[in-house]
């Protein structure tokens, strides 16, 4: 059996080895490293495949988010709610620009925000909800977009781990994640579903003067170089990665469904398990599996995580503290917000090896480790 990794990149890369290698040769002879023809082409086609008015690519997901809340002109101490549940990136760009985090718990199936939560938060203060598609699975953006017209929000969505995931309107129309808020947000990170080899990150906005602001912030206040209206950063999507990212934007949907394929046989090997909850997908959402995550009850997930790394098998826990709970916000006094959804699916939750190179002779030996363990 071939080894089992959390995520294999490096088979991945093998299959394509040939269009990428030279993709990037061919970066190297133009010698145009910033900002080169594949940043633009890679743009567009990204910008077509989400479905948005305008893409900005930078350096990463993280920056991504920083910018966009660099763009809403948000003031010290406004306040955007956020969930806890989530990756530190979402909540720390909120932090680093002296707004307020405040934070809403999640639905215990998706995993994703509480529309009714984010109702009970918001203040005279609130000006932005950051919305995250975790997992892969989008966040219910219909009622989070109602909340928002209804108190005058800004929405932006963390698409970090949900790349080509639909979200379908109750009027059954469908729009890719990202493309939905007044402002999307992903990273090109190498374990996102589309990776690069490095850094990188992309911002997309259907609204015009948005995205002019959002490309300006991206690039030191300028639109006319050396003339900076504002105060931004520097944050560039190199041309290497770009190049990359257009070739493999082409397998992002094969890439995906091989996703939904691994964890289709995962949901068949733990189906009526009374102590395992597989991945629940919403009517309104698909799933591209950024990760496949299980709830455990009455097992010892130490335990089982032990058991795991005996036979070879990877697994990790996301996220083993919730944001509120992170030393970093010691000074908000925050540990002190109560949310027992989140605090729940902390102690619960396992994500298992998830990716496009997965075979039936490693799922198998996965799922009856797992199975193995916990029925013993
Ligand atoms: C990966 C990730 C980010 C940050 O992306 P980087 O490219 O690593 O900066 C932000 N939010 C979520 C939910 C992520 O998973």
């Amino acid at each position: 059996m071939r080894p089992i990794q959390m995520v294999d990149t490096k088979s991945q890369y093998l299959k394509i080895k040939e269009q990428i290698d030279s993709a990037i040769l061919d970066v190297l002879d133009s010698a145009a490293y910033i900002n080169g023809k594949a940043v633009t082409q890679f743009s567009n086609n990204l910008n077509a495949y989400v479905g948005s008015k305008h893409t900005i690519t930078c350096a990463n997901g993280t920056d991504a988010l920083q910018i966009a809340m660099m763009a809403l002109d948000l003031q010290i101490g406004d306040e955007v709610i956020t969930p806890s549940f989530t990756y530190i990136a979402t909540t720390e760009a909120v932090a680093l620009l002296k707004l307020k985090p405040v934070f809403a718990e999640v639905d215990k199936d998706t995993f994703c925000m509480d529309p009714e939560s984010v109702k009970k938060l918001i203040t005279p203060k609130t000006k932005a909800i950051v919305a995250v598609h975790l997992y892969g699975h989008a966040a219910p953006m219909e009622a989070i977009m109602k909340i928002a017209k209804e108190h005058n929000l800004f929405v932006i969505e963390d698409n970090a781990q949900a790349i080509g995931c639909e979200y379908i309107f109750s009027d059954g129309s469908k729009k890719k994640t990202g493309s939905i808020g007044h402002i999307g947000c992903t990273s090109f990170y190498p374990s996102k579903n589309l990776g690069a080899y490095g850094d990188g990150g992309a911002i997309f906005t259907n609204d015009d003067a948005l995205a002019i602001k959002l490309k300006m912030v991206a690039n030191h206040g300028q639109i006319t170089r050396y003339y900076h209206d504002l105060v931004g950063c520097n944050s560039r999507l190199d041309t290497i990665q770009a190049a990359i990212l257009d070739i493999k934007l082409k397998h992002l949907d094969a890439y995906n469904a091989a996703r939904q394929n691994a964890a289709a046989f995962y949901n068949r090997a733990f189906a009526n398990h009374p102590k395992i909850k597989t991945p629940v997908v919403a009517n309104y959402s698909t799933h591209v599996y950024h990760q496949y995550t299980l709830q455990l009850t009455d097992v010892n997930r130490d335990k089982l995580q032990e058991c795991l790394t005996e036979h070879k098998i990877p697994s990790m826990i996301y996220y083993p503290v919730p944001v509120h709970r992170q030393k970093m916000f010691d000074n908000l006094g925050l540990d002190k917000v109560e949310m027992p959804i989140t605090d729940e699916l902390t102690s619960k939750v396992i994500s298992l090896p998830i990716h496009t190179e997965l075979d039936e002779e490693q799922l198998n030996f996965i799922t009856s480790q797992v199975l193995n363990f916990i029925n013993n």
